[in-house]
């Protein structure tokens, strides 16, 4: 059955009506960005308007991929500039924000290929590792997926229990990973394992004899993103499979911190998109007087504050872009800005829903599978929990994680 009882626009196509200042960049910072930093903005902006919004909500209805995402990401060639190390930190949060604008589970592809795939192997791999992986990776002919939570292991890694032993060819491993992106789809995957009681990262082929996965169904939230099981059975690697860089769990934390920036803007776009739609819906609407609903101060109130938010949001990413140029970016200042920005964008997403009345849970609009996909982007990558117990110990010099 269609909801739709009347013909509020559904796409992301606002536009200023007269007297409207329309944006929601109040402090103009899109003036700051490079003509090169524009053309990757409006490029991604296409590849969402044209290529995904259209379907996407069809797709998470059914649970499934976006048809032939990986291949239309790879043709974009950001993941190439980011194995070749060519793409700087802000141009690539520009990037994560418009992805994230169209869909949360779109960009956390990206993130994961492109900072927890390719980025680690780019700080940890060995130079064969690098010449066998960074290129197929960019392209996205090969994908590739980061196993470190496991079932009973998610907020606390460091109690893993999946295992590396050493034997005379290399190493066997043992274990099991849960929650993994890209999990059934990937052809390499980096497998953080304990040797010797010390976390150590592998770059395992997914097709090793005793490697297998299986996908997690029934998610309500990314269901348009493979999450998968990872299962590891007496799995032989050579000695090469050991990732040089990763000497402890320290370096699945950093790199993290890379994937968690890219969180940081791209939840800013999920929350442009979700104030984009629902202006759109609101202006459009009309119940009392024949005027429409943005006309009411209670509205107009909820959009200042969204209005606020997002800007706050943004000036947050830009900062931690610029820190993280110079080379000075601190885990806690990410913490910080992936607790403040995730929640800020579940609850401008909540109240968009809410604005929208009832067509605000209705796939037909884009507002509730945002909402829905923004749980995820709360937990993972560190719960809010976790990054405030981060921040916490950066502001009293006490760890209190047990
Ligand atoms: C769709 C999806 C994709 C994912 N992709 C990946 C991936 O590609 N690779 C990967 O390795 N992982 C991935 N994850 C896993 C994700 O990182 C974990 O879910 C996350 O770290 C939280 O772990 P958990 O779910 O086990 O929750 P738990 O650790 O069981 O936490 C449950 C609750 O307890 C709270 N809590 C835990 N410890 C404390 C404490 N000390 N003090 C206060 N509160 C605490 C948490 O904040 C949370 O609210 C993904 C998860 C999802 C949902």
């Amino acid at each position: 059955m269609n909801a739709t009882t009347h013909s509020a626009p559904k796409q992301n196509a606002s536009k200023p009506i007269k007297g409207q200042t329309y944006t929601t960049d109040f402090f103009d910072l899109d003036e700051d960005w490079t003509e090169e930093q524009r053309a990757a903005i409006d490029q991604v902006r296409r590849f969402v308007d044209n290529e995904i919004l259209p379907t996407i909500n069809e797709d998470h209805n059914v649970e499934k991929l976006p048809d032939d995402i990986m291949a239309k990401i790879g043709q974009l060639g950001i993941l190439e500039m980011l194995a070749d190390g060519t793409l700087d930190p802000i141009t690539y949060g520009l990037i994560c924000r418009e992805f994230e604008r169209g869909s949360s589970a779109l960009r956390s592809i990206v993130s994961v290929q492109g900072s927890l795939v390719i980025g680690c192997i780019r700080d940890n791999g060995s130079d064969e590792q690098k010449e066998r992986w960074l290129k197929p990776l960019g392209s996205m002919e090969a994908v590739g997926c980061f196993g470190l939570t496991e079932p009973d292991f998610g907020s606390n890694p460091s109690g893993m229990v999946t295992r590396a032993e050493k034997t005379d060819k290399g190493y066997v491993l043992n274990g099991a990973k849960c929650w993994i992106t890209s999990g059934t789809l990937a052809h390499v995957a980096i497998i953080w394992a304990k040797l010797d009681g010390v976390v150590k990262a592998f770059l395992v082929p997914t097709d090793t004899p005793g490697f297998d996965s299986a996908a997690i169904k029934g998610k309500w939230s990314f269901r348009t993103s493979d999450t998968g099981q990872l299962f590891l059975a007496d799995v032989e690697v050579p000695e090469s499979a050991l990732m040089p860089g990763a000497k402890s769990l320290g370096r699945a934390m950093a790199t993290l911190n890379n994937a968690r920036y890219g969180i940081v803007w791209g939840v800013a776009g999920a929350a442009r998109g979700c104030f984009e739609e629902c202006l759109d819906y609101l202006q459009n609407r009309v119940q009392f007087d024949n005027r429409p609903l943005t006309c009411h101060q209670l509205i107009q109130n909820k959009f200042a504050w969204m209005a606020a938010e997002i800007t706050s949001m943004e000036l947050i990413a830009k900062r931690l872009g610029e820190l993280k140029l110079d080379g000075r970016l601190k885990p806690h200042q990410v913490s910080l800005a992936k607790m403040n920005n995730c929640r800020k964008a579940i609850e401008i997403a909540r109240t968009c829903r809410e604005l929208m009345g009832a067509n605000g849970i209705h796939s037909e609009y884009h507002i509730g599978r945002r909402l829905v996909d923004l749980e995820t982007v709360l937990t993972y990558e560190g719960t809010e929990h976790i990054h405030s117990l981060i921040l916490g110990q950066a502001i009293t010099g006490i760890p209190a994680y047990s």
